[in-house]
């Protein structure tokens, strides 16, 4: 059975958790253009700095700078409401979802706390930083971990199965993205074209703006708990 609701988070939904969005006014992120760090040519080319820079990124993670706020709470509870009938897909690789408590969640960019091998495809835990020398503890072979995060030019995770339920939901919201990055930008007109009711939440009028029937301004910890709420609110 689809889910009758799909909720959609990108980078602005850990903003207020301390956790930056991809691009700041000058187009870089973490004082790196994308392409320097979030690519399997940049891995090739320099797989240190790249190493350096998800190293990074994990341990502020882990930090206790870090933790999930109002808004992740808040879906986390329509999850515990609806069930089934409520899915989550996230483009963000933070583990904030889980730690609110989310459960049913498709990370479809890939997860900070796991690497991957090259040679054998093995997933594992990424809880200490990665170097050239580190060796997969499935095939023993070294030089081939790189985080398990989709980069540019690589396909999303599980897209069959998110496309699917997208096109049977009900109501499909997107929260603290851009629309920008596809093909999570164009969900929203696969919900539509299946007849859903759409909805966005985030800081600024996103890029797919024109694809929602409605928009709201604001922070994500501030707007999205009082939608929960109503949601929860006005089920039969
Ligand atoms: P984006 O950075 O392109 O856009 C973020 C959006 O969130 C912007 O439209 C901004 O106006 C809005 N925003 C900022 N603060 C907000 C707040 N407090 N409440 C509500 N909205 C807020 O993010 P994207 O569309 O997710 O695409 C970026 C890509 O970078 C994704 O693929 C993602 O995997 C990756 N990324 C992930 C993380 C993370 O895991 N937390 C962080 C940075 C980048």
């Amino acid at each position: 059975m689809h889910p009758k609701i799909v909720v959609l988070t990108g980078a602005g939904i850990s903003a207020e958790s301390g956790i930056r969005t991809f691009r700041d006014p000058n187009g870089l992120w973490e004082g790196h253009r994308p392409e320097e760090v979030a690519t399997p040519e940049a891995f090739s080319r320099d797989p240190e700095l790249v190493y350096r820079f998800y190293n990074a990124r994990r341990r502020l993670l882990i930090s206790s700078e870090v933790a999930p706020n109002a808004a992740h709470i808040a879906l986390a509870r329509l999850e515990q409401v609806f069930g089934d009938s409520f899915l989550l897909i996230t483009q963000n690789v933070d583990d904030l979802h889980e730690r609110a408590g989310s459960q049913r969640v498709i990370h479809m960019h890939g997860e900070l706390m796991k690497k991957r091998c090259s040679f054998c495809q093995a997933v594992s835990s990424f809880d200490e930083d990665l170097t050239i020398h580190a060796k997969c503890v499935s095939c023993g072979k070294e030089g081939g971990l790189r985080p398990h995060i989709v980069w540019f030019g690589e396909m999303p995770f599980e897209l069959d199965r998110i496309w699917s339920e997208v096109s049977g939901c009900g109501l499909f919201a997107a929260i603290g993205t851009s629309g920008v990055v596809e093909p999570a930008a164009s969900l929203v007109h696969d919900a539509r074209t299946s007849g859903a009711n759409t909805i966005c939440f985030s800081l600024e009028s996103p890029e797919n703006r024109g694809a929602f029937a409605e928009f709201v301004e604001g922070k994500a910890g501030d707007t999205v708990p009082p939608w929960a709420n109503e949601m929860i609110a006005s089920q039969p």
